[in-house]
């Protein structure tokens, strides 16, 4: 059974896929979705022996070692340029995500969506996918298990100018911030009421670090005025 979190990744997909899943673990996303396309195929790729391993048993279980690559490697240097038309980095935080896009940009040619799945930091996948022409197509943010996950979709459009997005945007998601759906509310309130206690704590230090308060402000109005 594969978590809703994974699953509602897999959504993004095409049929009939030919995707990287890169931080793969226990490759759970990649075989769900060749278990249930026949036509799909994937590449699973990890940086750590014991997850690639781990990878590796499970695609063999499933007897799809043909259709499913276990690659062990940083990031996207498992792939090569026109390899795989969608990548899928989930379930890490959004600076190690960006820093594997940045290091593999050479990698990205012939991709045509990218999908990610930030635990913190989304912002700064954000701003990398469209500096780099993939436009925010689809986000979402889901709740499982009382956590909740953003999932960003981003599409591969050279020929669009990019997108002038807000700081705020960038922080909140723009098309999340247009949608404002329950999961996106309850997260967002959760954090708000997270930093009214934090903010409290740093204004008592001793010292009180005046431009992480000031961050902090700024994004606390960002999100008041998001539910309003
Ligand atoms: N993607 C799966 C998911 O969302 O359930 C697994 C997430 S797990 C928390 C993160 C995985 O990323 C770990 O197995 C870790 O070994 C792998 N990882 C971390 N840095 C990586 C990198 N630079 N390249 C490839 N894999 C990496």
């Amino acid at each position: 059974q594969l978590s809703k979190r994974l699953k509602s990744i897999t959504y993004y997909l095409p049929e009939r896929a030919l995707f990287a899943d890169i931080g793969s673990d226990h490759a759970y996303l990649p075989c769900y979705v060749c278990l249930n396309d026949s036509e799909a195929s994937a590449i699973a790729g990890e940086i750590n022996k014991g997850p690639y391993l781990r990878a590796y048993e499970q695609v063999q279980k499933w007897n799809l070692l043909e259709r499913i690559g276990v690659r062990q490697g940083d990031g996207l240097s498992v792939i090569e340029p026109n390899e795989v038309e969608q990548v899928v980095i989930a379930g890490m935080g959004g600076t190690l995500i960006t820093n594997i896009l940045e290091n593999g940009k050479e990698k990205l040619a012939g991709v045509k969506r990218i999908i990610v799945q930030p635990n913190i930091n989304a912002r700064y996948v954000r701003k990398w996918l469209n500096k780099h022409s993939f436009s925010l197509s689809r986000e979402q943010v889901i709740e499982e298990d009382g956590r909740y996950y953003e999932i960003i979709v981003a599409d591969y459009n050279p020929s669009q100018p990019l997108m002038e997005y807000t700081e705020k945007e960038y922080y909140l998601g723009p098309i999340n911030g247009k949608e404002k759906s329950q999961a996106f509310i309850q997260k967002w309130s959760g954090i708000l009421q997270k930093n009214e206690r934090i903010i409290k704590e740093m204004k008592k230090a001793s010292q009180p670090d005046e431009q992480k308060i000031a961050e902090f402000e700024q994004q606390m109005d960002w999100i008041k005025e998001a539910l309003k």
